[in-house]
């Protein structure tokens, strides 16, 4: 986490394989689906399917039966990131390699003794379309900074090869059926993005003769970002432009909902064309039996109020407003209707019943709230902890030292599974997570204390000293950040001055 300025990124195209088990049931298929691990940056701890972005050389493979030169260069991607995460080589030519050839093999491609296209011709190894079923590409929504155009295809499992997980980019995988995957999902045992979740609903109504047609019957299965997002279920992720910091782009609205309630979390866009799509969302689950029983914030912030009237408006104009009164005190423009505090539950009645407990965690605003839904091992963090980019704490609404306090709550709490945070994806591995926070800012205090130990008592001469790893352009930033722990270190008396800063 830094608070480095990315510039918002290309679209990289990438390819996916949903492994086929040799001879699997074709009414309750078995796939091989991986667990990513933790220490990747993109959808670290998500389960998913092994893949990843195509290289220059994969286009210089020659596949056999290719449509086009695009379509080669994906399957030929796709085949190779299959063989290094799973060891498992799709081509011909090569039926007769053993098990310890396909190591050696796979020690040639990772040590770079050999480029794939090389290593293919080398061992007279081709590789052929009709074993790669095109299944949709996706793309990233662009409230991601990474964002891929994947494409995915089905491929079954060539006999006598068994997928095993190479250490690295995956921390597990297994083979399972579709359905019981998707039971895992359901279930709030796991992570997953909506192709994945897509694969794994389709394949679980049996491998048929129409289920290409299937996998490609929704728009997002051709390149169309899928606005609704749902990494866990009943927690819709809805992410809205908004005017807010780099490099995010967009806010998180979250979308809570069960058979009959539904709350809406932050519905923060300005823009017209933004609160139209998400009044189109909230009316289609209104059409379905539910109604919004509150529209909640999690703090102050512009980029995370500015739809709150619009939606409200749409709404009829009745629908209620909840927020902290630290919160309610500071809005001008939006009317808070009723106040929670730490502790509160909010039970949402239906079918399942959801409890979601309220955390005051103040730190990045004084009325930041958090909530914990225990059971489900679902924590909405606000703007305390994002899936993109770094947190501001700038005084007087930020504050270090309560900031870290509440960091130390969220890092207490039991049964973490998932943290869905107001930008960015959720966040799979959420004590890595805030482990993560708490040591960067605890080696930022450190630095900035040495930095005013040795001199340097403006935040412009400390960001100047500290900050060496972040553009000049995000120094103003920082300096707020450098006051917010200046003041903190003040508090604790370890800048040997008194409390008037004199
Ligand atoms: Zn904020």
């Amino acid at each position: 986490m830094s608070e480095r300025l990315t510039p918002s990124a290309a679209i990289k195209d990438a390819a996916a394989i949903i492994l086929l088990r040799q001879d699997t049931d074709p009414a309750n298929p078995e796939i091989f689906w991986v667990k990513r691990s933790d220490k990747l940056v993109f959808l670290g701890g998500f389960h998913a399917f092994p893949g990843g972005q195509i290289d220059a050389s994969d286009a210089e493979v020659n596949v056999r039966n290719a449509p086009n030169p695009e379509t080669a260069a994906m399957i030929s991607g796709a085949a190779r990131e299959l063989f290094e995460e799973l060891g498992v080589l799709v081509v011909h030519g090569g039926e007769a390699l053993t098990k310890g050839q396909r190591v050696s093999l796979l020690d040639d491609l990772e040590s770079g003794r050999m480029s794939w296209p090389d290593l293919l011709d080398h061992y007279e190894l081709h590789l052929d379309a009709l074993d790669f079923t095109y299944a949709g590409r996706w793309v990233t929504p662009p409230f991601n900074a990474r964002r891929f155009d994947t494409w995915f295809f089905l491929v079954n499992c060539p006999p006598r090869q068994e997928p095993v997980v190479i250490d690295g980019e995956l921390a597990g995988g297994e083979w399972i059926t579709a359905e019981l995957a998707y039971d895992r999902w359901l279930s709030d045992q796991v992570v997953a993005v909506p192709p994945t979740l897509h694969a794994l609903r389709t394949l679980a109504a049996g491998v048929t003769p129409n289920l290409v047609e299937r996998f490609l019957s929704i728009p997002h299965a051709h390149g169309e970002p899928a606005r609704r997002i749902t990494f866990r279920p009943n927690y819709i992720c809805f992410p809205v432009r908004t005017p807010t910091r780099p490099p995010a782009t967009h806010t998180c609205c979250y979308l809570v909902h069960n058979s009959k309630e539904m709350l809406i979390f932050d519905p923060g866009s300005p823009y017209e064309d933004e609160q139209q799509a998400l009044a189109e969302c909230v009316d289609e689950m209104i059409s379905e039996g539910r109604r919004v029983r509150e529209i909640i914030l999690t703090h102050l912030h512009p980029d995370h109020v500015g739809g709150v009237n619009a939606l409200k408006a749409h709404l009829g104009g009745d629908v209620p407003v909840a927020a902290h009164a630290e919160t309610a005190s500071t809005l001008s423009e939006v009317q808070v209707d009723r106040l929670i505090e730490d502790n509160d539950l909010i039970t949402l009645g239906g079918e399942p019943q959801i409890n979601l407990r309220v955390l005051h965690t103040p730190g990045h605003a004084r009325g930041h709230l958090c909530f914990h839904d225990e059971k489900r091992g679902v924590l909405l963090t606000g703007d305390n902890i994002v899936g993109l980019g770094s947190v501001l704490i700038d005084p007087p609404q930020g504050n270090m030292r309560t900031y870290l306090d509440s960091l130390e709550r969220m890092r207490s709490l039991p049964n973490l599974g998932v943290l869905l945070g107001g930008h960015g994806p959720a966040i799979a591995a959420p004590y890595k997570k805030i482990d993560e926070y708490i040591s960067h800012r605890l080696e930022r205090e450190r630095n900035i204390l040495e930095a005013f130990r040795s001199g340097a008592t403006s935040p412009k001469e400390i960001v100047a000293k500290v900050y060496t790893d972040v553009s000049p352009k995000a120094h103003a930033m920082a300096e707020r950040a450098v006051l917010a722990h200046l003041e903190k270190l003040r508090d604790e008396g370890l800048l040997g001055i008194d409390e008037n800063g004199s």
